[in-house]
C-alpha cells in the first residue's frame, strides 16, 4: 500500500494479524465473487466453500478478506451464507440499519488500509427494521435514538420525493447516503477512492427471495 512502511510495520506488530499477505483481489474482481456467490445461493446451490478444517489451519495465522460488507445486524442477513463465502473471506461491520460511526470507520479502515480489501459493500436489506422504526415511531428507548437519528435524512428524502413506499425508498435512499458517506470519509477512504484504487458500493438484499441487488 501507500502508507509509510514504518508506521504499517508498527500497525501489523499491533494487531499482529497481517504479517504475511494484503488481499490482491481488485474492487471488480471481488464484485463478480460476491455477485456469483449469492447466484450460487439464491439458486439452491450453494457450495459452501473454504468452511473446513484445513480452512481453519490455513488462515490462522493471517487473513487477507477480499471485501469488507457493511451491513445491518438482522439476524436473517448473514453475511457468509447469502454471499456463499467461506472463513477469511469477508470482513464484516454490522449494526442495526448498517449506521456507521467512529468506531466503524475504523474497523473499515483498517480492513481497508491493513489487510487490503479494495470493496466495501453497503448492504441494507428489505423491511429493516431499524428504517421502519425511523419511519414510524416518533420515540425509542436509551441508545437507539443514536440509529434513528443517522437514518432520519434518508427517511426525509424519501418523503420529499413523494415515495408511494416511503419505508421502501427510506431503506434504498439510506444505503445511497452511506454510501456517499463512505466516499467521502477522510482521510483514509475519500483519498482512495478518489485515486480509483477502492470501489464502494451500495446493495440491497430481499428478505423473500435472498437475491442481492447491486447498486451501481
Ligand atoms: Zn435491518
Amino acid at each position: 500500500m501507500m502508507m509509510k512502511p514504518v508506521f504499517f510495520f508498527l500497525l501489523c506488530l499491533l494487531f499482529s494479524s497481517c504479517l504475511l499477505a494484503q488481499s490482491k483481489i481488485s474492487p471488480d474482481q471481488a464484485l463478480t465473487l460476491l455477485k456469483e456467490g449469492n447466484l450460487r445461493f439464491v439458486n439452491g446451490l450453494p457450495t459452501k466453500p473454504r468452511q473446513d478444517l484445513n480452512r481453519i489451519k490455513e488462515i490462522a495465522s493471517s487473513q487477507s478478506p477480499f471485501a469488507t460488507i457493511v451491513g445491518c445486524s438482522d439476524s436473517r442477513v448473514p453475511n457468509e451464507i447469502i454471499f456463499d463465502q467461506g472463513l477469511g473471506d469477508l470482513f464484516i461491520v454490522r449494526t442495526a440499519g448498517q449506521v456507521s460511526t467512529y468506531a466503524s470507520w475504523g474497523s473499515i479502515e483498517f480492513a481497508e488500509e491493513i489487510l487490503g480489501t479494495k470493496l466495501i459493500v453497503v448492504l441494507g436489506h428489505t423491511k429493516c427494521g431499524a428504517v421502519s422504526a425511523a419511519v414510524h415511531l416518533p420515540e425509542v428507548p436509551g441508545h437507539i435514538v443514536t440509529l434513528i437519528n443517522a437514518i432520519k435524512p434518508a427517511v426525509e428524502k424519501a418523503k420529499s420525493k413523494g415515495a408511494t413506499d416511503v419505508l421502501d425508498e427510506a431503506i434504498r435512499e439510506n444505503i445511497r447516503m452511506q454510501v456517499e458517506q463512505l466516499k467521502s470519509l477522510e482521510p483514509v477512504l475519500a483519498k482512495r477512492v478518489r485515486e480509483g484504487s477502492i470501489k464502494i458500493v451500495g446493495a440491497l438484499y430481499d428478505l423473500n427471495s435472498g437475491k442481492i441487488d447491486f447498486f451501481e
